[in-house]
């Protein structure tokens, strides 16, 4: 078996969020499974790209439209990522300081038909496509009709939702910039009246997978306009829980961390993080550090931040400190808060890896108040590093984080809404008053397994019940 996965983020080639995180962990899981894996992406004028170098393997151009545009296809100089990787080049298009913008649908069509013109001339050609979220989402569409790709079209797809609040909609017009294909399957494309890749994707691919079991069910009832869709495909459809890369996560060997640790060593190590970041954030180290790393969209629940802060500072004696960065307006309610709650809040506005990976080892509870949650790898990351997770009961969340109160190891709250986080803020806040038994509960959730050994291997299977 010989699978390639379709991709616009792969870590740590470039990073947008979760996206990149499993491309660039899964192929690496299934070669070790011995599933020869291999991943195509965009190149990007990014750090990785300016730090790496690169051979062209293939040379030749598209039609989009009325315009020609020259591609080549490149691979790495030299590879110690644990799969091959191929880049599609279209300096026009694609070579930007950016992953998504408003010119994506150009962007990402050029990626896939360029692609696919690569895959369609190779000798030996995968024997399964595994496409990820809507930037990949006319490629099984592609290889079923379009003309060109003829010699694709028994290859099985597969595609991976992570998240199906964004489809790629566009409109007719930009049809014709598709490769020629019978018009009697223009419906395909179609869903409520625009083109849709994420939808013609469902419709088009032989599997179709969410990045939980949980999620799944819930795109059945809420799926930003395709819940029908989905219902109707629910016999291709199954939900397989994202694993995190225990190489990069791991607290013992972490080069981001301020000092590593084990389980045995987890008091010193989880305080010289903390001291780093109430040092460097005006926090007071004594009292329990909250925190929250991710988008600042409505879909995190981000919105509810400001207030949530505001009330749980002046009730309890807690630090909060945030990392982020999305809509404006949240930004800005959270920037604003500072001067009110000096040396008690602090957020840092902007992506940083590193600061995520100190804080996972740092901070004693972490909030994920998500709407959405597809699968969620922040609890993940935090239980490895022995940080406790606040959640909201929703996606994945709810399949990975159960209850202290139900025996478990977190605390789950059943609405994302100010009151409820603030309760669990509260709860957590006396949990933390019991040391002996906080810590205990430290080292215990360290040693939950979350690595992709099982979900690598569910893949796997799915791809075996294709072949
Ligand atoms: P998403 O919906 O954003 O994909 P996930 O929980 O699946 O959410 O993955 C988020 C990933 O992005 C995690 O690795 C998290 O640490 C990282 N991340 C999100 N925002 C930031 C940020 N501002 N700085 C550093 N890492 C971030």
């Amino acid at each position: 078996m010989n699978v390639l996965h379709f991709t616009a983020e792969c870590y740590p080639i470039a990073k947008v969020g979760g996206l990149a995180d499993v491309v660039g962990s899964l192929p690496k899981y299934q070669n070790k499974l011995g599933v020869e894996s291999s991943v195509i992406m965009p190149f990007y004028d990014n750090v990785f790209t300016k730090q790496h170098s690169f051979k062209t393997i293939f040379e030749s151009s598209i039609h989009l439209g009325d315009a020609i545009i020259d591609f080549k296809i490149l691979s790495l100089t030299e590879n110690d990522l644990g799969f091959d990787i191929f880049f599609v080049d279209v300096p026009e298009l694609l070579f930007k300081d950016y992953v998504y913008s408003y010119d994506d649908t150009d962007r990402f069509l050029a990626f896939q038909i360029a692609a696919l013109d690569w895959v369609a001339q190779l000798e030996h050609k995968p024997t399964i496509v595994h496409c990820h979220d809507h930037h990949t989402g006319l490629v099984p569409f592609m290889m079923y009709y379009a003309h060109k790709y003829h010699m694709l079209n028994k290859i099985p797809t597969v595609l991976t939702i992570h998240n199906a609040q964004y489809q790629g909609w566009f409109s007719h017009d930009k049809i014709s910039l598709i490769p020629a294909f019978d018009m009697e399957h223009i419906g395909v494309l179609d869903w409520d009246n625009s083109v849709n890749p994420l939808a013609a994707a469902i419709k088009c691919a032989w599997r179709v997978t969410t990045v939980s079991p949980s999620y799944m069910e819930e795109l059945k009832r809420n799926a930003n306009g395709l819940e029908s869709l989905l219902s109707h495909e629910t016999a291709k459809c199954s939900g397989i829980l994202n694993g995190i890369d225990s190489h990069v996560w791991n607290p013992e060997t972490d080069a981001y961390l301020i000092k590593t640790f084990s389980r045995k060593s987890i008091v010193s190590g989880r305080k010289a993080n903390k001291k780093w970041l109430c040092d460097e954030f005006n926090l007071d180290i004594n009292k329990p550090l909250f925190a929250f790393i991710g988008r600042l969209v409505g879909e995190k629940g981000a919105d509810l931040f400001p207030q949530i802060f505001d009330i749980s500072l002046q009730k309890n004696d807690i630090s909060i400190l945030l990392l982020g960065s999305g809509h404006d307006d949240i930004e800005q309610g959270l920037e604003d808060l500072k001067s009110k709650h000096k040396g008690a809040y602090n957020a840092y506005i902007g992506y940083d890896e590193k600061l995520s990976h100190i804080i996972y080892a740092g901070a004693d509870f972490l909030l994920m108040p998500s709407r959405v949650e597809p699968c969620g790898l922040n609890q993940l990351y935090a239980l490895r590093y022995g940080t406790i997770p606040i959640v909201h009961n929703i996606g994945g969340l709810k399949d990975t984080v159960i209850d202290i109160s139900e025996k478990g190891f977190g605390f789950v709250h059943h609405e994302a809404s100010v009151e409820q986080v603030c309760h669990a803020i509260e709860r957590a806040t006396n949990f933390y008053q019991n040391q002996p038994t906080f810590k205990k509960m430290r080292t215990l959730i360290m040693q939950i397994d979350h690595s992709w050994d099982a979900s690598a291997q569910a893949y796997i299977h799915l791809y075996n019940t294709l072949n």
